[in-house]
């Protein structure tokens, strides 16, 4: 069957198998702890769910505006205003079905044939496949383990071409829970504003993260090259609003317009539902974020306990998001194991847990757990994470 090119060029969302794997499993009655899942298990704050409910009893259940509802657009700016002292208006903001969206109109807005994208590895899949699909080509600068995958300024700016046409940055990154320095972005931003290349920060985490560290990405960029910063964030992790689909776009008035205009044809506006619930999540209290915040920071530390009993599963605590990324290439040699995605596929059939393979991010060698799942599955999953390790090792000793 002949299919548009495009399709070549991309593959479906690796993260996104491993919940329909889950989902499958569980449908024929199979019991599977899941530490796959990229979003908060916390239900979505009650006066959040009730904006939701009142906008359909109010039936506010018609088209808006595709760019989103001049409220939200408000609720968004006064949220970055009071969060990180930048200043923007509501034609440079575009409400989004997800980051998600908010990404793929920048991409679409922004990117084209010969263009080159910098961004780091591990990524998060769906960065670089957008931005093939705008038919530009990724580039990627590498960070590592050793150095708690810190993103640096260099190791980005190193790779500018004549043809670089953007950087994308995300911070907090999913997998690796890294987080940029204000510093370094601070450097990329100066080389972009010289050389006129767009900055694009994947920001869908930044409410996630777990010590005072300065992370005022919005701030640093305003200042130094604001005509070529597009913000992208999302209401889907720090609302534990994932199945409502709110994500938005902040940025010069014109690539603001431009996804507006792409969005329009594709999907119109964000459901107006979910927009009546974002605007209540993001004006009225924040407390919900801190409690679940609070709840991961114990996940994580609980996690990185339980699991550094085992020197051979290496893992840092992450910085912000939810997912700990785990270096088990010690482990591969192990009773036939080549890779993460053996081991990972292994650990579900034989234990029963569902974790990321690292191939889904561009990283072999690694798996990424979630622990945006209640304390009492990461024990589970941790003891039989840990007893698969011992079996298999136990196994191979046998065999030797
Ligand atoms: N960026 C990153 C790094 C993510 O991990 C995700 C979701 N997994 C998103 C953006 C988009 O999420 P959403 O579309 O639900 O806002």
């Amino acid at each position: 069957m002949r299919l548009a090119d495009r399709t070549t060029r991309i593959s479906g969302s690796p993260t996104m198998k491993v919940t329909a794997t889950v989902d499958r499993l569980r449908r024929e009655g199979v019991e599977v702890i899941d530490f796959g899942a990229g979003e908060p298990d916390f239900p979505t704050p009650e006066h959040v769910k009730a904006a939701g409910r009142e906008a359909i009893d109010q039936n506010f259940t018609r088209y808006t505006p595709a760019p989103g509802i001049v409220e939200l657009k408000r609720a968004i700016c006064d949220r970055y205003r009071t969060d990180y002292g930048v200043e923007y208006k509501e034609s440079e903001v575009i409400v989004t079905a997800g980051g998600k969206q908010a990404l793929y109109n920048t991409a679409l807005s922004l990117w084209g044939p010969g263009d080159e994208v910098i961004t780091h590895a591990p990524y998060w899949p769906t960065l670089t496949e957008q931005i093939k699909l705008a038919d530009a080509t990724p580039v990627l600068a590498r960070t590592y383990a050793e150095d708690g995958f810190a993103i640096h300024a260099r190791a980005i700016l190193d790779l500018v071409t004549p043809r670089t046409r953007g950087i994308i940055v995300n911070s907090p990154c999913n997998p690796t829970g890294a987080l940029i320095s204000e510093a370094d972005l601070g450097e990329i931003a100066d080389v972009a504003a010289r050389q006129e290349i767009w900055i694009v920060v994947d920001l869908c985490y930044e409410k996630l993260i777990y010590d005072a560290v300065p992370h005022n990405l919005p701030g640093v960029l305003a200042t130094k090259c604001r005509d070529l910063t597009v913000l992208c964030g999302s209401a889907s992790k720090a609302y534990a609003m994932t199945g409502w689909r709110c994500g938005w776009a902040i940025g010069p008035a014109p690539v603001i317009a431009a996804s507006g205009a792409i969005q329009s044809h594709a999907t119109s506006n964000v459901s107006s539902i979910t927009q009546k619930a974002a605007v209540a999540a993001l004006t009225e209290s924040q407390a919900p974020v801190k409690t679940m915040l609070d709840e991961y920071r114990k996940r994580r530390n609980q996690l990185c306990e339980w699991l550094g009993v085992d020197a051979r599963l290496r893992c840092q605590k992450p910085a912000g998001a939810f997912y700990m990324f785990i270096d088990i290439s010690d482990l591969l040699s192990l009773d036939g194991f080549r890779t993460s995605l053996d081991f990972a596929d292994a650990l579900l059939a034989e234990s029963r847990v569902a974790v990321t393979p690292g191939e889904a991010f561009d990283a072999p060698g690694f798996i990424r757990i979630s622990y945006a799942t209640s304390m009492e599955n990461l024990r589970d999953g941790s003891a039989r994470l840990l007893d698969f390790v011992r079996t298999h090792q136990a196994r191979e000793a046998a065999v030797r």
